[in-house]
């Protein structure tokens, strides 16, 4: 089955959806039974897909997990209130006292603060790893070192990890690896394949795609999908069933939005690359985008998130280019239908391992399902406003 079929197909079995298209929404807490063989048939069976208890999940959940899994080609999949939340569960299903946890130091910035704030105080130590390590990872590697936490492409600045290099080294020790997948949303890589061990999504962005619910999941291999399933259930993870019938929504369109954020985002950046103001495009699709060799061999596209860095401006020229766009909105988040800019005045100072290799400010644009047209004509008066301001 091609992958745009399987996005229509998956999690849609007559099981979940009786006559409908889609997976009903059923909302419980409490699941109830006839009889006791019935309750311990339940009780026997509450982690494969059959009704147990609200926290465990219902039809509506179960319809999406598998397709989650169809997706990715995980073994099970996990749901949490948000994508932080997936984070946070799939480490603590995990991690103990005394461990010593390997993470990328271009991560997303909140899973920074849970190692800094939570983790550490735990007694959990996380040693932070430049992108572009690859095998080298083997040097960090401790006798106590229990996972290795990846993100690729690096948040805001987009480094492509050599994702099956860390895998390779980090299986042969028996260390666990995590990869916080949701660049790639679940069709445009294959972690599983790669050898990661387990892939978060905050599917509140591009699974979603509308800007409109928060939501994560966390999907493990054969070996390590039992653990995460009982831990995050006993750490009282677990997620609406309106929310997850929106998801289970996104998914549908995810192929053609994504093929759309695309093609918009790499005319946009081509465009940008050409302008005088700007030093460097951060797009993994770019020749110039550090691991970008990974990113041909491992990924099948790209979507609508990049960045660029400008060759100099301080807060008040950002503030003229960012502020008065008609289209981009300013804003956290991404994966949606719309654009969004955000910018970053400082880079290095959210990373300990690794050298930034610009001053100037950068950008990060998330390109909508605009006409690119129309964005491109935004963005022409965003420099403008920015020259001025520099001159100003
Ligand atoms: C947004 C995001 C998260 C967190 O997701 P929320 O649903 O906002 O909690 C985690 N990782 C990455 C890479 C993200 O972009």
């Amino acid at each position: 089955m091609k992958q745009q079929t399987k996005l229509i197909q998956a999690g849609r079995g007559k099981k979940w959806t009786g006559q409908a298209v889609n997976p009903p929404v059923v909302r419980a807490s409490t699941i109830t039974f006839d009889s006791m063989a019935e309750l311990a048939h339940a009780s026997q069976h509450k982690g494969d897909r059959v009704p147990y208890y609200g926290r465990r999940g219902t039809a509506t959940h179960f319809a999406f997990q598998e397709a989650i899994c169809e997706l990715e080609g995980g073994a099970g999949c996990a749901l949490y209130p948000c994508g932080a939340a997936a984070v946070s569960g799939a480490l603590l299903s995990f991690l103990q006292h005394g461990d010593h946890l390997l993470m990328v130091d271009t991560v997303y910035e909140p899973t920074r603060a849970l190692c800094e704030k939570i983790l550490r105080p735990m007694g959990v130590e996380t040693e932070y790893y430049d992108p572009m390590i690859g095998a080298g990872i083997e040097r960090l590697l401790r006798p106590n070192t229990k996972a290795i936490f990846l993100e690729s492409p690096g948040s805001l600045t987009m480094e492509v990890q050599d994702v099956p290099a860390i895998c390779n080294i980090a299986r042969a020790k028996g260390v666990i690896t995590l990869l916080d997948n949701t660049w790639a949303s679940p069709i445009l890589c294959r972690p599983f394949e790669l050898g990661v061990d387990i892939s978060i999504q905050a599917a509140t962005k591009y699974i979603v795609g509308h800007s409109d619910v928060m939501l994560g999941t966390a999907s493990a291999n054969e070996q390590y999908w039992p653990q995460l399933r009982e831990h995050s259930y006993i750490l009282g993870y677990c997620a609406s069933a309106d929310d997850v019938y929106q998801a289970s929504r996104g998914l549908r369109t995810l192929g053609v939005r994504l093929a759309q954020h695309q093609q918009n985002a790499l005319k946009i950046a081509s465009w940008i690359e050409q302008r005088p103001e700007v030093e460097a495009v951060r797009h993994p699709a770019f020749a110039s985008n550090p691991g970008h060799e990974f990113f041909v061999r491992d990924f099948s596209g790209s979507n609508g998130l990049f960045s660029f860095v400008l060759r100099q401006g301080g807060a008040k020229a950002v503030a003229a280019f960012v502020e008065g766009m008609q289209y981009f909105k300013m804003g956290f988040s991404w994966g949606g239908y719309e654009s969004l800019i955000s910018p970053t005045l400082n880079v290095q100072k959210l990373r300990t391992a690794s050298q930034w290799p610009y001053s100037g400010p950068l950008i990060r644009l998330h390109i909508g399902l605009e006409d690119p047209e129309d964005l491109i004509a935004d963005l022409e008066q965003a420099f403008s406003r920015f020259k001025a301001a520099l001159l100003a």
